[in-house]
């Protein structure tokens, strides 16, 4: 019944070419109310005036969501009725033809369920759904409601059609929120449900294993810190949480025995979540993206002005599908994933196919949202579709290289003054490169002064020289990320790894349904902690070794000068738990430092490495890094040749001499610099030309971003979280990431030029398995660590 009454209301009284022609609204704000949309009026059912505006489809999620957290009267809009074109249906030629209906109610009504109130006959299926629309003890009869349409013509837009805007009753009473004098004291004075936030939160709570009772007891306590109940979500009951618990506890992965119809299912059901989605029947490649509501927030308000980063390949020696990351940095400049890319191997490096889709998600939300630079790791990655897409430089993290080169020289070379040598001058020939004096042959001098360490020669030969050709000429024409921001990434990769692949059945590795359920639920709600200001008040999380601290960036900068002393080519620095004791680094200032800490030693980049860098740099002993290096040059090729827009120009070279002083003050004066963040304040560039490519330099230098990273902190410690966690109950500890960067890496080049993911990847691990001893050695390494 009352459905039909709003298909009449329009009918034939307003003319649809001036509805059309309304303007589109879209707010930039992440979710809008009516409140920030201009209404047009129009004669509506029995003499009533409709409010209608225009705003973006894929934004109608966003105004329901505003017009609930609506603060003088806070409710829920439920879905009451909706209607679907099917597609089979022919096309009605007429204008207003209708692709979808949805009606949508203030869940205090349509019914009321109070003294006197009058409920509606009940509808046929109401009985057998599970979750009613709104929840009849809390109906009220509120008359608010509002209608969505999605024209044929216009498939993009949504028709808002606003018939009731107040929350009253049938007689014109408030009958819910402040203004109901009888809703004082009870549940009706706030809104029916709680917040989406606030169920998120507790969904990662129960996601990562902290207890029902727990949960409950910290939100008690926090409720009456502040003198009882004084919202919705100050109303979270027992019930509701157990409920929760239940329902994650019930869900599964495996919703088909056929993995591809199983994921067809669950795409299905969390359209929500997706932003891009080809199966195999589209195209001969799978691909899917993943990005829930939450991570698309982080990417709007961590990535606008600053940076992306992808990590392009993790898990290619376990998954059947690869994980694709996209990260930003938190205010802490840790790496946080904002979206996952599921493809089979074969099939990466086609970041095209989805990366417009999800630039058009963000950009949707926030037209104005705008990328300073992204970061490939990836010496092949499409670099040009990048910069079309988001319209910003794009720079390269050497951490992929860095990482395996430093891992492979602890495992595969045990002389130690041998060792750093050969870093020192892999560090030197990448210097090199990137300084434009030299290419491929240097690795051929490389190989040649070094003969004799074989075990470390045949990988690298195997793995390496068929890739440094790609590299060579990406690191030459391509500004590096800074060192801050590989060692993020690097953090991310690792934490990942222990989050996700911890199964004790490895067999589900070989499904995508199991992947996605993984990444969603799970590791999703470890990230979502990590950013979560309350979870130090749950012990489950900080004692877990799965969590995420001060990055090494973070902890390195805190290092007193007085615990660093450097000698030649090494530094000592006093360990900061154990004031007797201290570490070595060798080549200090180098980005291929070596450390005898754990965490250096699985080829990370470790706190000390980064304090006896900053040392160095600041006592003048090294050159500035390599992302300094480019920067410099890119300001002094500014100076040479100006661009040729006048305007341009005048202010470029302005801000390029401005810098340049800024830069030569920072260089020269003592305590470099702030220990914090990034050495050049952001104000300083923030009228920078667009254009400029002053601008690219820019953002890598602006960066800086760095990470997180579980163990990386704790000298010894980082060891057992690998190995002895009871968490973990990976049958071989170790195996997950140690070969992963090998298949890896080693999948980049050949795979691309031959299509056959299959083939290019058995012949990886013949490689692989070829020369290792190093998978057994690289355990036997670690377990010596360890117990050290
Ligand atoms: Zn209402
Ligand atoms: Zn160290």
């Amino acid at each position: 019944m009352v459905v039909t009454e709003f298909l009449l209301s329009l009918g034939g009284m307003t003319r649809w070419d001036e509805i059309l022609t309304l303007p589109v609204q879209n707010p930039t704000t992440l979710e809008f109310s009516a409140a920030d949309i201009m209404w047009s009026m129009v004669e509506g059912w029995r003499d009533s005036m409709d409010r209608l505006a225009l705003i973006p489809y894929s934004r109608v999620n966003d105004f329901v969501r505003g017009e609930s957290n609506n603060k003088d009267c806070p409710t829920k809009f439920h879905v009451e009725a909706r209607r679907r074109r099917s597609p089979t249906m022919n096309c009605k030629p007429k204008v207003d033809g209708i692709l979808e209906y949805i009606l949508y109610w203030c869940s205090f009504g349509p019914d009321d369920y109070r003294k006197g109130g009058s409920v509606r006959p009940s509808r046929p299926f109401s009985q057998k759904r599970k979750t009613p629309a709104g929840r009849p003890n809390t109906k009220r009869g509120c008359s608010c409601h509002f209608i969505v349409k999605r024209l044929i013509a216009e498939p993009s837009v949504a028709l808002v059609i606003y018939n009731h805007n107040k929350h009253v009753d049938k007689k014109g009473m408030p009958c819910h929120g402040p203004m109901d004098k009888m809703a004082v004291g009870t549940k009706a004075m706030f809104a029916p449900y709680i917040s989406d936030e606030l169920r998120l939160q507790v969904m990662s709570l129960l996601y990562v294993g902290i207890p029902v009772e727990t949960i409950m007891q910290r939100h008690t306590e926090m409720v009456q810190r502040q003198g009882g109940p004084s919202n919705r979500d100050d109303l979270l009951t027992h019930r509701f949480v157990r409920r929760l618990e239940r329902k994650i506890r019930r869900s599964v992965y495996e919703l088909d025995d056929d993995d591809a119809v199983s994921i067809n299912t669950w795409v299905e059901t969390h359209q929500d979540q997706i932003f891009f989605y080809e199966d195999f029947s589209n195209t001969d490649t799978f691909a899917l993206g993943v990005q829930t509501d939450w991570q698309l927030q982080q990417m709007i308000q961590c990535g606008n002005r600053s940076l992306l980063v992808s990590d392009s390949r993790f898990g290619t020696n376990k998954l059947k599908y690869p994980v694709h990351s996209i990260l930003v940095f938190d205010e802490q400049k840790n790496a946080i994933p904002v979206a996952w890319i599921i493809t089979p191997n074969f099939a990466h490096g086609e970041i095209y196919r989805w990366m417009g889709a999800l630039y058009d998600r963000a950009h949707t939300k926030d037209p104005t949202w705008q990328l300073g630079g992204f970061i490939i790791d990836d010496p092949l990655a499409d670099v040009r579709a990048i910069r079309e897409v988001f319209k910003c430089p794009v720079l390269i993290s050497l951490w992929r290289i860095r990482h395996a080169w430093h891992k492979n020289l602890v495992n595969k070379c045990s002389d130690i003054v041998k060792r750093s040598a050969m870093a020192g001058r892999l560090g030197d020939i990448i210097f090199s490169i990137c300084r434009g004096n030299g290419g491929v042959e240097l690795f051929e001098a490389f190989l040649q002064d070094f003969i004799d360490c074989t075990d470390f020669l045949d990988y690298f030969r195997a793995l390496w020289i068929p890739r440094l050709g790609a590299w060579t000429t990406v690191l030459k024409a391509t500004p590096l990320a800074t060192a801050e921001a590989a060692s993020a990434i690097e953090s991310y990769h690792h934490l990942l790894k222990l989050r996700l692949l911890n199964e004790a059945d490895e067999n589900v590795y070989q499904r995508a349904d199991w992947l996605v359920h993984k990444l969603g639920t799970k590791v999703h709600s470890y990230y979502w902690l990590d950013e979560y200001s309350g979870k130090d008040n749950f012990s489950r999380y900080w004692r877990s070794e799965w969590n995420s601290g001060p990055n090494p960036w973070r902890q390195g900068l805190k290092i007193p000068d007085s615990d660093v002393s450097v000698e030649g080519n090494c530094a000592r620095v006093v360990s900061q738990k154990n004031k007797g004791k201290s570490h070595l680094v060798l080549n200090p200032g180098s980005d291929f430092a070596l450390c005898d800490c754990s965490w250096s030693r699985k080829g990370n980049l470790c706190k000390h490495s980064i304090k006896s860098t900053k040392v160095c740099r600041d006592r003048g002993l090294v050159q500035p890094s390599l992302a300094l290096f480019r920067y410099y040059q890119v300001l002094a090729s500014l100076v040479r040749c100006p661009p040729s827009d006048t305007l341009i120009s005048d202010h470029a070279m302005a801000v390029a001499v401005s810098v340049r002083r800024q830069l030569d003050t920072l260089l020269c004066a003592s305590p470099a610099n702030p220990p914090n963040g990034p050495a050049f304040p952001a104000s300083q560039f923030a009228s920078r030309p667009r254009e400029s490519e002053i601008e690219e330099d820019n953002t890598e230098n602006g960066v800086s971003a760095s990470q997180s990273h579980a163990a990386s902190g704790n000298d010894e410690e980082d060891v057992h979280i690998d190995q002895d966690s009871p968490t973990c109950k990976r049958k071989s500890g170790k195996a997950s990431g140690e070969n992963e960067e090998l298949s890896t890496d080693k999948d980049s080049p050949t795979n691309k030029k031959r299509k056959s993911g299959e083939a290019s990847d058995d012949e990886g691990t013949s490689v692989v398995q070829g020369m290792q001893p190093p998978e057994t050695s690289s355990q036997a390494t670690e377990g010596t660590d360890g117990s050290a």
